[in-house]
């Protein structure tokens, strides 16, 4: 019973975290009944004893206020967040672009530098495979996903579990064929649980990311789901407000619409979602099947 309720607890953060949702904070202080909460009970009363017989004066009012367990951290830190940087921001553009007969060769050059990579820390928590990339170098439309799944990370490929069949199912709806785009991933390690890549992970493995596209120069990225869109675009904005509304990121144009995994999850979207694929269409001149 507990895990199921931690199911669905972690099933509605991954909804809110797909809308751009990604901070979390309590109301007010915990509540007593959500610890084991005896030890607590008992400081708090030895704090109001101690109170109790001092003689309350105007300086000693602030020993009325209850000790902090954790030392809060002091104002004048920055918040222990690391900054966000757009891709377009980490560097300049390539002065000489890769010309599109090089640039599968390229690719494999930045795979190979990868090599086995221990540069951050999703390498030693349990990952299987590096998730490089998938798809044709000379791409005009990438997709970028957040990070590799449990599919992912046994395969070695971007999206083939059932996230990955209802991108295949877009793809196709765009009238292209799976073998027609590039896709890749922020990070090219699983996260433990598929939770989000953390800062550390995705400044590092960013990198290599943003080399891809310069190789590939795709004319549109679609950025599949808030946590994408926040790296590459270096803000934290809800999914709403960058959705509908072209960005740039690399010299290509920069759509954001929802992750596959959010569209299976709430399948009610998926005309939401046709719409950010339509704006896509329009622009790199496209025809849905059967409509041409
Ligand atoms: N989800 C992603 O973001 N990427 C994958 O490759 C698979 C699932």
């Amino acid at each position: 019973m507990a895990g199921e309720r931690e199911q669905q607890l972690r099933a509605y953060v991954d909804y809110l975290r797909d809308m751009g949702v990604h901070d979390f904070y309590r109301r007010g202080e915990p509540m007593l009944a959500e610890f084991d909460s005896e030890p607590l009970i008992a400081a708090r009363v030895a704090v109001a004893v101690s109170v109790d017989e001092t003689p309350t004066t105007a300086a000693n009012t602030s020993t009325l206020v209850e000790p902090d367990a954790v030392p809060s951290r002091p104002a004048f830190l920055e918040p222990p967040i690391a900054k966000l940087v757009s891709f377009d921001d980490l560097a300049p553009l390539p002065e000489s672009r890769v010309t599109p007969e090089h640039k599968a060769e390229a690719l494999v050059a930045i795979h190979e530098e990868i090599g086995d990579c221990t540069r951050c820390p999703l390498a030693y928590a349990g990952r299987r495979k590096i998730v490089f990339g998938d798809g044709d170098a000379n791409a005009r439309l990438m997709f970028v996903g957040e990070g590799p799944g449990a599919d992912e990370d046994t395969s070695g490929i971007p999206f083939v579990g059932k996230a990955g069949q209802l991108l295949n199912n877009m793809i196709q709806a765009m009238g292209l064929k799976r073998e027609q785009v590039y896709i890749a991933n922020i990070v090219k390690c699983r996260p433990p649980n598929n939770r989000a890549p953390e800062p550390v992970e995705a400044n590092t493995c960013d990198q290599f990311l943003l080399r891809q596209i310069d190789v590939v120069q795709p004319q549109v990225v679609m950025a599949r789901g808030a946590t994408a869109a926040t790296y590459l675009l270096g803000v934290r904005q809800s999914l709403s407000g960058l959705r509908g509304r072209w960005h740039w990121c690399r010299g290509a144009k920069l759509a954001v619409t929802y992750h596959p995994a959010f569209l299976l999850r709430d399948p009610r979207m998926k005309g939401e979602a046709w719409k950010d694929l339509q704006m896509v269409m329009k622009e790199l001149g496209l025809t849905a099947p059967g409509k041409g």
